[in-house]
């Protein structure tokens, strides 16, 4: 028998049941990198023998896009009435995926942004909201009106935070792992609202869910959870650090080694440059010369100067403090003074996009940039630059340097979280052992990031070391593959503990 059959021979018959919760999944609502991973899991964990179930708010662009209904829970049954009105839960198969979707009208049929209401601040029932879900979650977890339950509950983030307690309170067997996609979103709200969540009193305590006075509900999943991970190693050992803790540190050390850190993946399938349909001229590692085509693409569409000869850099991402936009800016003759372009896609802080307009309106043809989300132009972004910037602050994971590998623009990267698990630094030695991929600077600073750029430049003016990193880069595993099975060795024994 050889090895892989063995392998095949072992793997249980019945998969694992496990029930993902979460505010965002792609292809159906993202905002951020977190619909990315809820969106990619379910097919990456179907090979491991995990078969995933994901669990949704019912938000106007989840129901339209809802395949016929397969079972749905209605009025008669516990999980009729949430928080005040009538909600159901609906099971159902959409783009490849098992859903259960919590159609509960008065909280989720809204739409724009699932959190932002259209005056810009938090919807302010986002509390409720997100508890039933949490709630909704925990009964779906045991079964509820002729459903089946689960084996396990992967809850993603604050708005899953919940689920975990309820559980908990409900006495349930089901496991739950925890995942924080970022530390610096909290959930947190007043205690005065702690008594409508139907949790019992004890559950309000430094032992619980409360965090400083507050409701918090990534405390709750951090708190409650039988597992915590993060989406990489460096973020998972930098959050147990006062400086990246954000107050939650000391829970974190405190919870030891059922933290964890799995990075993420990439779905190679989705994110396949010799399959992109966004791409002027589609190219593998060996055709990688056709990248010219793209990156004269990327120019016009930009406002740049055509000129095959400047090293082009790119940013994409939220305009945020975190992901250091500031320092690109503030970087920028290190670009400029030797020949070089700058590409600017994102939106986010105002403040951030009035810099980028201006820089973009001071230094015509050879700064472009555009204001907006545009998955299409991203993709022409990763397929046309020479090189990514991401001189993020923090980084729990990233996806845009795994999106940058993959399309052959090598990432230069600030050395922190999920970027320094991701990147290998093109040094000299890496290079002589064949196995750099990009740049990694420290600490993240305008003056280092400047330094990284340069030797990024530097690499391009020698067009055969340049071809080097880039097909290093290309060759690089960033599928699913590695994690998947890491998530599902975690489900396994999250269950087998509580067996
Ligand atoms: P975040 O902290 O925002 O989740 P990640 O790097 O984990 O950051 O994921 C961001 C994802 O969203 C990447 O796939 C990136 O390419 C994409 N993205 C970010 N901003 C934009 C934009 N303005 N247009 C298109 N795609 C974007």
């Amino acid at each position: 028998m050889s090895g892989t059959a063995k392998r095949a021979a072992a793997r249980p018959v019945t998969p694992l049941r496990v029930l993902a919760v979460a505010s965002e999944g792609f292809p159906f609502i993202k905002t951020g990198g977190l619909a990315d991973v809820v969106g990619a899991l379910p097919g990456a964990l179907a090979p491991e023998g995990v078969a995933v179930t994901t669990m949704l708010p019912g938000y106007p662009a989840v129901m339209a896009a809802l395949g016929p209904v397969q079972a749905s829970v209605q009025a008669s049954e516990p999980v009729a009435d949430f928080f005040g009105a009538p909600a159901r839960l609906v099971r159902t198969k959409a783009a490849g995926r098992d859903l259960l979707v919590l159609d509960a009208p008065h909280f989720f049929a809204r739409s724009g942004s699932p959190y932002l209401a259209p005056t810009g601040g938090d919807w302010p029932d986002n509390a409720m909201r997100f508890a039933a879900l949490g709630r909704a979650a925990a009964q779906a977890a045991q079964g509820v009106g002729g459903m089946a339950g689960f084996d396990a509950v992967h809850a993603h983030d604050w708005q899953a935070g919940l689920a975990p307690a309820y559980l908990r309170f409900a006495g349930s067997r089901v496991p739950t792992l925890f995942t924080i996609h970022n530390l610096a979103f909290q959930g947190q709200f007043p205690a005065n609202m702690f008594g409508l969540l139907g949790l019992p009193p004890e559950a309000f305590a430094t032992a619980g869910l409360e965090y400083f006075g507050m409701v918090g509900y990534l405390k709750s999943g951090i708190w409650f959870a039988d597992r915590v991970s993060t989406v990489s190693p460096g973020y998972a050992a930098e959050i147990r650090t006062p400086q990246w803790g954000m107050g939650l540190d000391g829970l974190l050390r405190g919870r030891g080694n059922a933290v964890s850190g799995i990075l993420n993946g990439l779905d190679t399938a989705e994110w396949d440059p010799s399959a992109d349909a966004h791409l002027p001229m589609r190219f593998t590692a060996k055709t990688v010369a056709n990248r010219a085509a793209n990156k004269k693409a990327l120019q016009a569409r930009m406002g740049l100067a055509s000129n095959p000869d400047a090293p082009l850099f790119a940013f994409i991402g939220r305009l945020a403090w975190q992901k250091g936009v500031d320092l690109i800016l503030e970087a920028l003759p290190a670009i400029l003074d030797h020949g070089g372009q700058l590409a600017i896609l994102g939106s986010g802080e105002p403040a951030l996009e009035e810099r980028v307009h201006g820089a973009t309106g001071a230094q015509i043809g050879r700064v472009g940039s555009f204001i907006g989300f545009d998955e299409g132009f991203a993709r022409l972004c990763y397929g046309g630059a020479d090189f990514m910037l991401m001189p993020s602050r923090f980084e729990p994971s990233g996806l845009g340097q795994l999106c940058a590998l993959r399309y052959g623009a090598p990432p230069v990267v600030a050395h922190v979280g999920g970027l320094a698990d991701s990147v290998v630094d093109a040094n000299e030695m890496a290079l002589a052992s064949g196995v750099g991929t990009g740049f990694n600077f420290a600490p993240v600073s305008r003056e280092m990031l400047a330094a990284a750029i340069e030797r990024a430049i530097a690499l391009y003016r020698e067009p055969e070391l340049m071809q080097r990193v880039q097909a290093n880069a290309m060759a690089q595993d960033v599928s699913w593959k590695r994690s998947a099975a890491k998530y599902a060795t975690a489900f396994r024994k999250m269950v087998a503990a509580r067996a």
